[in-house]
């Protein structure tokens, strides 16, 4: 009997048309990924299963992997963290691959160079897999130093950076008004600030903190959510939807709405998002009818390489629009892994002189919409290209009214297979 992690990796093989042995590179190449998250480690513990003559360098800037999926309820004392914090070094040593603790800052494309602040790495292949940053401008303009104190003070934990800083915040928050903005699409996991909603008013009303959470929403929220807040969180939270900020003053403790003005003792600002800054250093922005840059990254949606540059493959949240039908992918950890398998294939497909099969993810995420009882959602997302080769979207949501820690089941399955973590 293969093993399951055996039983994976063929599996995807041979759904891109190729048997694992058929797909190992006949010359050795190097490979360098930038960001080591859900879609840089998956890229990375393909490519070393599939083809350890492979040269494989991983740049992170990060000490430690942390999980963001399932971190809400930590945050709260909810649960323990559900993948314990792992060395980006202990798990390169388990895969087999170069770490290299990092800050990618420039690619060279027609060098095939990625420079870093510990040196240039040359690579036949480039996996930029680097996530999101944030993009305070719409709300704060040009004006760094309140983009600092708003990041500082107000941290959102939508990098897994922050999560320390944000659990000390609310293990502070004593009583008062506490904000906390929902911005605008395309974002990373959109459910996730509805999730964190709910456990911050879980977590006033058990306590009995004497506290308020008000959501100023961009949009208008989900429709099992604004149940839940309108039912058994009256008294915790206040939503405010389309709600489009004009201005954050913080150190008045103040945000300004089209209509209204919102002051705050402590709040959580998840800002606007855009592709991680490597994907602009590399000039790999998607841009509009008139040529101008927009926000996230393009790339050829079947096979995930850089338009017009096939070294060159694009993974996870700092994806761009698949498809005129739906736009972009979701933005969850199961795609990011999903996709960062499929570009690995690619790049052992190339390798080999073969052109890759054109393959398309799925993504599964699980979503709280209550805690005690427990509640939560199952998003399913499933793709097809259309006779028109357009890519189509299905997605199914499914209520589970009593889970059973399916959630922590698939976050912990999916982080063995990637860091080979049992
Ligand atoms: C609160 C919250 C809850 C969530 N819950 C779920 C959930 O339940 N299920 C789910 O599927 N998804 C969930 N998500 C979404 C999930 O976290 C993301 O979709 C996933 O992390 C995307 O993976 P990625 O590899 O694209 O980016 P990331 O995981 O962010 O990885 C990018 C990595 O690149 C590094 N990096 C960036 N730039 C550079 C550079 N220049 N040099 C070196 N390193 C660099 C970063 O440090 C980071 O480690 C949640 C997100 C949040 C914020």
């Amino acid at each position: 009997m293969p093993d399951r992690r055996h039983f994976l990796a063929s599996g995807l093989a041979l759904a891109a048309g190729h048997s694992l042995a058929q797909l190992a590179p006949r010359t050795v190449g190097r490979v360098v990924i930038v960001g080591g998250g859900w879609g840089g480690l998956a890229a990375a513990a393909r490519l070393r299963r599939a083809a350890p003559d492979l040269d494989v360098t991983l740049v992170e800037r990060e000490p430690l992997f942390r999980s963001l999926p399932l971190s809400n309820a930590w945050l709260v004392g909810r649960a323990p963290e559900v993948i314990a914090p792992a060395e980006h070094a202990a798990i390169a040593a388990r895969s087999g691959y170069r770490p290299l603790r990092a800050d990618a800052t420039a690619v060279d494309r027609a060098q095939r160079r990625v420079h870093t602040t510990q040196g240039a790495l040359d690579y036949d292949w480039l996996v930029l897999a680097a996530g999101i940053r944030y993009d305070y401008a719409p709300w704060l303009g040009d004006d760094a130093r309140a983009i600092e104190a708003v990041r500082r003070q107000y941290p959102a934990a939508y990098v897994s950076g922050e999560l320390d800083a944000l659990k000390r915040k609310l293990t502070d928050f004593k009583g008062g008004e506490l904000l906390m903005t929902v911005p605008p699409g395309p974002a990373r996991c959109p459910p996730a600030p509805y999730e964190r909603a709910v456990m911050i008013a879980w977590w006033l009303k058990t306590r009995r903190i004497p506290g308020r959470l008000t959501l100023v929403d961009a949009g208008g929220g989900m429709q099992r959510f604004n149940r839940v807040f309108a039912e058994r969180y009256k008294d915790q939270i206040q939503h405010i939807t389309h709600a489009t900020v004009k201005a954050i003053d913080p150190y008045a403790k103040s945000l300004h709405t089209e209509f209204d003005e919102f002051r705050f003792d402590d709040a959580i600002i998840i800002p606007p998002q855009a592709a991680a800054d490597i994907v602009r250093q590399a000039g790999l922005l998607e841009t509009d009818t008139a040529g101008r840059p927009g926000n996230w990254a393009a790339f050829d949606p079947l096979r995930l390489h850089a338009p017009g540059d096939e070294r060159v493959f694009l993974v996870g949240d700092l994806l761009g629009r698949a498809s005129p039908l739906f736009g972009a992918y979701p933005k969850s950890a199961h795609m990011a892994a999903r996709l960062g398998r499929i570009a690995a294939d690619g790049i052992l497909a190339r390798a080999n002189g073969v052109s890759p099969a054109p393959t398309l993810p799925e993504s599964v995420c699980f979503v709280h919409t209550d805690v005690e009882p427990a509640e939560a959602l199952r998003i399913e997302a499933s793709y097809r290209q259309r006779g028109d080769g357009l890519i189509m979207q299905t997605v199914r949501q499914r209520e589970e009214p009593q889970p059973r820690g399916e959630d922590a089941d698939w976050a912990r399955g999916l982080f063995a297979d990637i860091a080979k973590h049992d």
